[in-house]
């Protein structure tokens, strides 16, 4: 394992800090701020205005206003798509700025975000602007005198609430659809990371979207994320983040005015590597399937098995590869890997890696802290991982690799299901008919075969089981902002 040392060169300035309401800027109900940290020092960074309920009631009534009088609902479709394009246009105007914001609030590497997170959040304002004047109903021959139709209108006043793996991005999944379906949304970015939403929330203000149309709050969870989820003038809830607070979400849609909820929870994802596939690309899937975005991915592959056949050669690969990646700071363009998120995470994936050593998994590469400040941990892998640690039962969401053996396809398969999660899979082999038998056996929302972590706007991505309800991204995530109406005609005869 290598660091990098060079100074930190963020050379960004932060811009907006306060809550965006109405289209204006304001500071919260209460006056507080809270402090948002580079995580690659540990330093505040800026304060942010902190919204709690009072807030959220003010962003909801700003919404309800814009759904029910203002232009947004008479606006002709095509129009709510080309504002869409000019947030997408001034996206990528200002993308360097903002992967150097994403890179300095998140600590992910300044050319990762430039690179991955930048062009998949611009692709998908753009593949939804696409979709604006493209939300069709249907004609539906019912019997008797009737003309019978359907619309798909928006489904009202949306919250959302995104995580801090993928600030940027997790935005872009949330605002693209809902508001190509003329939704209009409260959105509550991560405490972690506010400062890129809030950026975005300055070029919708340059884009021209009509005020109240979106309202961005930044706050804590379980003041102003669970204001949200218990307001009665919300219509639909989307969250993405943890199973324990996806629980949470449900519950209080449940409890208040059974709004309609979508959810992207956590996952356990198997990543299946049998002995005939071509082992140095799954050396290097795998290793980028568990470790990219210092592991902090819903999806990563953090249960891997590999056949035994090819176990030692694979373990012994995967241990080099991941002593030689480069971790540090994420503004060193050698840098593959940045700190945690927060201390919160990194004293979390400290305690599973001792715990992997406590439940008998053989430590082979990392396991410590790397330097004394800021939130880094070295690339971590155990071998001899069995079913029941503790390593492979729960989401880790940090650089920690378990590496499992299996004999066949049948134990494999049973193996990968053994859990509450469904997520994502993977297969790797050069057997076609092992990858389709893996392909439809596992129970997940996506599964790659012999790839990992593809991503596009246009395919749909969510859970089975515990992962979630629902799905974002393509067509099919565009459905969860709309509501069916069916309307009858009686004709003439
Ligand atoms: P979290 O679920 O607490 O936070 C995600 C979002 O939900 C944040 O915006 C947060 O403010 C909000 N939130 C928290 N409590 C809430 C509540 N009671 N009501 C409404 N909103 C609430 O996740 P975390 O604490 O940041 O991380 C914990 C674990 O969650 C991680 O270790 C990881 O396993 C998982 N996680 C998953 C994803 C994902 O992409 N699915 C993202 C982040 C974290
Ligand atoms: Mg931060």
């Amino acid at each position: 394992m290598a660091t990098t040392t060079a100074a930190l060169d963020s050379k960004v300035a932060v811009r907006a800090t306060k809550l965006l309401i109405n289209n204006q800027w304001v500071d919260s109900v209460s006056g507080k701020t809270f402090p948002t940290v580079n995580p690659a020092t540990g330093d505040e960074i800026v304060r942010v205005a902190e919204a709690d309920s009072a807030d959220v009631d003010k962003a909801v009534h700003a919404a309800r206003a814009a759904f029910e009088k203002g232009p947004w609902r008479k606006m002709a479709a095509a129009e709510r798509g080309n504002l869409l394009h000019k947030l997408a246009d001034l996206i990528e105007k200002h993308a360097d700025e903002l992967a150097r914001l994403e890179s300095l609030d998140n600590g992910k590497p300044y050319h990762v975000a430039k690179a991955a997170d930048l062009p998949l959040t611009i692709a998908c304002y753009r593949y939804y602007a696409g979709w604006a004047d493209k939300i069709q109903g249907k004609t539906i021959p019912i019997q008797g005198d009737y003309f019978c139709y359907t619309r798909h209108e928006p489904v009202g006043v949306v919250g959302q609430i995104i995580p801090w793996n993928f600030p940027l991005l997790m935005q872009a999944w949330k605002l693209g659809p809902a508001l190509a379906a003329g939704n209009t949304v409260v959105l509550k970015p991560a405490e972690q990371t506010p400062l890129t939403a809030l950026r975005v929330g300055e070029l919708l203000l340059e884009a021209g979207f009509p005020a109240g149309v979106v309202n961005i709050l930044p706050g804590y969870g379980p003041t102003a994320g669970a204001a949200i989820a218990w307001h009665h003038g919300i219509d639909k809830v989307a969250f993405t983040g943890s199973t324990e607070v996806g629980h949470l979400i449900m519950e209080a849609a449940a409890k208040s005015n059974l709004k309609r909820v979508t959810l992207e929870l956590g996952g356990k994802s198997p990543n299946i590597v049998f002995a005939d596939a071509d082992l140095d690309a799954a050396i290097e899937g795998a290793h980028f399937a568990l470790f990219f975005n210092q592991g902090q991915c819903c999806c990563a592959g953090s249960r891997l098995f590999v056949e035994a056949k090819a176990y030692d050669e694979f373990v012994e690969k995967s241990v080099a590869r991941a002593k030689q990646r480069k971790v540090g700071d994420p503004f060193d363009a050698a840098s593959e890997q940045g700190p945690q998120v927060d201390d919160v995470q990194f004293e979390k994936v400290m305690s599973y890696i001792e715990a992997g050593k406590k439940d008998g998994a053989s430590l082979l590469a990392g396991g410590n802290r790397v330097g004394n400040k800021g939130f880094f941990i070295e690339p971590t892998v155990f071998a001899d991982v069995k079913d029941g640690m503790k390593i492979a039962q729960e989401e880790i969401f940090g650089p920690v690799m378990s590496i499992l053996k299996f004999k066949d396809i049948e134990e494999v398969v049973e193996r990968s299901n053994r859990t509450d999660y469904g997520l994502a899979a993977a297969v790797w082999t050069r057997d076609i008919g092992k990858a389709y038998s893996v392909a439809n056996s596992v129970r997940a929302g996506t599964v790659w075969v012999n790839c990992y972590d593809v991503f596009d706007a246009a395919a749909p991505f969510g859970g089975f089981k515990q992962s979630g309800i629902g799905r974002e991204l393509g067509e099919y995530g565009l459905q969860q902002y709309t509501e069916v109406k069916t309307v009858t005609v009686k004709l003439p005869n």
